[in-house]
């Protein structure tokens, strides 16, 4: 019940109506029982400054961050974390002693179904398709669990250098290489893991899939076979890879955990991770 005590959390972004956010996170709230409510917050482009400037009024206690202002909320914060420098982008931000702190918790997001295997990361080669946003909470991940190499393989040579020069400054040491997509017969049969950050594959376009049956068949059996898209699961790369033999990772539990690590840096304790996973599943029809 909202209430007048009833503190506010939310995510910005423009546009904002398509989140699932709003439900995941009023889902778990309710399930805790604490008196808050998470909103959509539609925050126009041009516009973060005097909305940061409003929430600091209002007393919000802390939101998350879509398209499009992931870079551009970074300037407006008094801490940011390490790995939301070196990542380039903040998807949380809080209120806290010193004012707004913002992290980037994709990665968090990113890592929780990879470390549930059992494996030597220290050995690993990941090959992670496409060098958009998600690409770079992708590397910096393989980068926390330790991976020997990450691959980045993207369409065009001169976004990929730059993509490369863009963690030269960055508070995390990484063992990254870039290739266009030509060299992926080469790369794919030594890949552990293959994370596909490309949206080949999303819905509506479910039938298509980021590499070609000959790609696909280079994949070696064993490996994982991560998709971060979530609608369809699974998509047409994770059903080819099951076929091959890999394990195969959808996007899902990014979201929830993305999501878990979010709120329960607001709350200071655990999120409800299953009513969070369910709560998306039901939205997303996957249930
Ligand atoms: P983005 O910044 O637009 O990056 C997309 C990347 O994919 C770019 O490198 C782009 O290449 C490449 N790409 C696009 N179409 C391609 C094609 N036909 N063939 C080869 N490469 C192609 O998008 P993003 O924010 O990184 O998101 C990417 C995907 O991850 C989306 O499907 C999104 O839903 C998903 N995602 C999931 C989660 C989760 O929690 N599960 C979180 C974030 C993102 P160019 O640079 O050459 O254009």
């Amino acid at each position: 019940m909202i209430t007048g005590t009833t503190q506010l959390l939310g995510v910005i972004g423009d546009p904002v109506e398509h989140s699932l956010s709003p439900a995941m996170h009023n889902a778990a709230i309710a399930h805790l029982g604490v008196d808050i409510v998470y909103l959509p917050l539609p925050v126009p482009n041009g516009r973060l400054t005097e909305a940061i400037a409003g929430f600091e009024a209002i007393g919000l206690r802390g939101f998350n961050i879509t398209i499009p202002h992931k870079q551009a909320i970074m300037p407006l914060l008094n801490d940011i974390s390490d790995i939301a420098q070196a990542v380039g982008a903040v998807n949380t931000v809080g209120w806290g002693k010193t004012g707004w702190w913002g992290t980037n918790t994709d990665v968090i997001g990113f890592i929780a179904p990879l470390k549930n295997l059992e494996r030597n990361w220290t050995n690993a080669s990941a090959l992670v398709l496409g060098n958009g946003g998600a690409a770079r909470a992708v590397v910096a991940g393989c980068t926390q669990l330790g991976c020997q190499e990450i691959w980045v393989v993207g369409r065009r040579a001169e976004k990929l250098e730059a993509f490369e020069k863009s963690w030269q400054q960055s508070p995390i040491q990484l063992p990254l290489k870039t290739f266009t997509w030509e060299h992926l017969p080469e790369l794919l049969p030594n890949a552990t893991l293959v994370v596909n950050t490309t949206p080949v594959g999303m819905h509506p376009n479910v039938d298509t899939c980021p590499l070609s049956p000959s790609e696909m068949a280079k994949l070696p059996p064993g490996a994982i076979a991560y998709d971060l898209i979530y609608t369809p699961s699974p998509t047409q790369f994770l059903q080819q890879a099951t076929k091959q033999g890999a394990i195969a990772i959808d996007g899902l539990e990014m979201l929830v955990q993305q999501g878990a690590a979010a709120l329960s840096l607001w709350l200071g304790q655990a999120a409800p991770v299953d009513v969070m996973r369910q709560t998306l599943s039901v939205q997303l029809g996957l249930d």
